[in-house]
């Protein structure tokens, strides 16, 4: 007996873009800034990273509403951390943390950085993330989707709002 494992359709997949997109902006325009992201690769495999450049760039294009990466943790407002934190990375994202200004948000995205994955107790990683910095959303996933990605920045925009404004602006159906 096959199992059929549900797809989203075309029309299905734009119209939850297109949810991502409206509450994106919202949260952009509530909380008066454009939040900006450094990437953190702790030893990922490339694999969630490619989805977050989808997630950003013109397929997307979470960058129209200022989610742009930025060069230094310095600059961001939200940190995306992929990979398991491999012992040659332990240090580099404990500094990218510390450098990071408050209010900031850390969003694990993938299944290594959110629960270890494969790496789960290996003599050469550090995953979970939680385990070495505080994490405020969790994207699970193996790469995550960049739908799975932009609604983890939703999710993390939403606490900022909360801790910036004290409260989370509801959400407008257009
Ligand atoms: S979660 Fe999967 S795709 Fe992402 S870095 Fe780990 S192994 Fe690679």
């Amino acid at each position: 007996m096959s199992i059929k494992v549900p797809v989203k359709g075309k029309e299905e997949k734009q119209s939850e873009r297109e949810r991502l997109e409206k509450r994106i902006a919202q949260l952009c325009r509530f909380i008066e800034r454009s939040p900006w992201v450094f990437h953190i690769n702790s030893g990922s495999c490339n694999g969630c990273d490619i989805e977050i450049i989808a997630a950003l760039t013109p397929r997307y294009d979470a960058e129209r509403f200022g989610v742009k990466l930025v060069g230094s943790p310095r600059h961001a407002d939200i940190l995306l951390v992929t990979g398991p934190v491999t012992n040659q990375s332990l240090e580099r994202v404990k500094l990218a943390y510390e450098q990071t200004p408050e209010p900031k948000m850390v969003v694990a995205v993938g299944a290594c950085p959110t629960g270890g994955s494969v790496f789960y107790e290996s003599p050469f990683t550090n995953a979970p993330l939680d385990r070495v910095i505080p994490v405020d959303v969790y994207v699970p996933g193996c790469p995550p989707r960049p739908e799975a990605i932009l609604q983890g920045i939703v999710l993390a925009l939403e606490k900022l709002a909360k801790i910036l404004k004290g409260k989370i602006p509801e959400v407008v159906e257009e």
